[in-house]
């Protein structure tokens, strides 16, 4: 059954929902049924899973890590890399035989991926035994969605072109005991040349303060003590609100609920990092020292042509006056290598930009063209040769500066906050820094949750070794 179609979304949709939440329960409840989901892509879209997945909850499926364990499996698509996307076809395909054995089964593909129509038309004409296909914007509508696909021998799709109202209310079943993800807003209005998120996550709109902080709230009664605050662009947060409270406000505003000891964010464009944003950072004790600032390329010529908005000389002033309100701040970045035109001496740009800010870490990434960005028209496309060499030289200065921004961590005692068992050695405690930093230790498992003043004994490039300090 095909449902294609415009629509706005209400907000009181989701009350309508319970009604549907009511029924499967009848029919799910209690019958020991599990579900898997396969989440790619961003933190934005492992929160969509959270959301999936606390309604999976409520009408009685339990979770599996065994994909052919499932009765329902659920694919959480991105559409921001092209490895991302070749992996949803490949894993999708190979359930062929697992639906023929298991004819009862749902397999359901939904996220940004599909808010693309020739894509999602792909998946239903190549996988036809794909019994759901839906998109972001009515991740809200599974439930109606889900029965509809019990009881049909079609794939049922519904992907909305409207971006939609913010929905609230919509349960959470949510992976981390110690921290959690709080979505702030939705969508971008920024259009980089190669980014294909406005396109399928729609344009911004923020939650409203009072949802967010009575969330918030919810979760520190619950015992979480880190939240971060989830949006493409969080440094806009509020300028679509009739209230106007921007981003900096809501900060001070979580940085008074007593029990969360810890405010994290991403991901902020730095052409709205204001000097308002910096100053709350500095005085908030609560909001970690750490900063995500995608520079993106070196080159102001590549910058224009991603259509950044902001110069090289800006970017570098706003670490100047981040380092200045706070000395010891974490910086780390996110860098496109090979976009459409990028020269050597473009590239080499980008490398002396890394040498000048010396980021903590980065995320690195060869550009890959996006079906319907600008970009992907450019003429001048590097070749994939190039681009991964360019690659590989730009990890290997990364990576040095993140050893030796590492080091100077040796020695000192740092204040961690404990999040659980490391997931591959499960004698070893894990947990960060203000500054970001994965610190491993051995210790006692009821640290987990709290604090713990951790004295520095190794250092690699991607995380701290240490134990626990000697207090007086
Ligand atoms: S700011 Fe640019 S890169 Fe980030 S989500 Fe928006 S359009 Fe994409």
């Amino acid at each position: 059954m095909s449902n294609r179609k415009a629509i706005t979304v209400s907000p009181l949709e989701i009350e309508e929902q319970k009604h549907y939440i009511d029924e499967l329960k009848n029919r799910i409840w209690g019958k020991g049924l599990k579900y898997h989901i396969v989440t790619y892509g961003c933190q934005m879209n492992v929160h969509d899973s959270e959301k999936l997945a606390g309604i999976l909850n409520q009408i009685g499926y339990e979770e599996t890590d065994e994909q052919r364990e499932a009765d329902l499996i659920l694919f959480n698509t991105c559409c921001v890399r092209e490895n991302a996307e070749l992996r949803v076809y490949g894993n999708v395909g190979a359930l062929k035989s697992y639906k023929q054995a298991n004819p009862n089964s749902i397999i359901g593909v939904c996220g940004c991926m599909m808010q693309q129509n020739e894509i999602s038309d792909y998946i239903q004409q190549t996988f036809p035994f794909v019994d759901l296909i839906f998109g972001t914007h009515n991740l809200h509508r599974f439930p109606m969605l889900l029965l509809q696909a019990l009881d049909s021998n079609h794939t049922v799709v519904e992907v909305l072109e409207s971006e939609g109202a913010v929905v609230e209310h919509v349960p959470v079943k949510r992976t981390k005991g110690v921290s959690a993800w709080v979505t702030i807003m939705y969508g971008c209005n920024n259009f980089c040349s190669y980014c294909i998120v406005p396109y399928v996550r729609g344009r911004e709109r923020s939650r409203r303060p009072a949802d967010i902080l009575g969330e918030i709230r919810k979760l520190a009664a619950e015992g979480y003590k880190e939240v971060t605050l989830l949006g493409q662009n969080v440094n806009s947060y509020g300028k679509d609100l009739d209230e106007k409270l921007l981003f900096p406000q809501l900060l001070r505003k979580i940085n008074e609920i007593d029990e969360i000891e810890r405010i994290r964010f991403m991901t902020s464009h730095p052409k709205d990092l204001s000097d308002d944003l910096i100053q709350t950072m500095a005085e908030c004790d609560k909001v970690c020292k750490h900063l995500h600032l995608p520079i993106q390329a070196g080159s102001n010529r590549i910058l224009r042509k991603m259509n950044r908005k902001y110069s090289r000389e800006v970017y570098m002033e706003l670490v100047e006056k981040l380092r200045s309100a706070m000395p010891g701040i974490a910086l780390t970045t996110d860098i496109i290598v090979g976009f459409p035109g990028e020269t050597e001496e473009d590239f080499l740009e980008t490398l002396s930009a890394v040498e000048q800010v010396r980021y903590d870490s980065a995320f690195t990434f060869v550009y890959s063209p996006r079906r319907g960005t600008s970009a992907a028209k450019m003429k001048e496309q590097i070749l994939q040769s190039e681009k991964k060499q360019r690659l590989a030289r730009l990890n290997e200065l990364v990576n040095k500066i993140s050893k030796e921004k590492n080091l100077e961590y040796l020695d000192r005692n740092v204040k961690v906050l404990v999040e659980g068992y490391s997931k591959n050695r499960t004698d070893i405690l894990t947990g960060r820094t203000d500054t970001n930093k994965i610190v491993n230790f051995k210790g006692d498992t009821d640290l987990i949750g709290k604090t713990a003043m951790i004295k520095i004994t190794e250092a690699h490039s991607w995380s701290l070794e240490g134990k626990v300090a000697e207090t007086n």
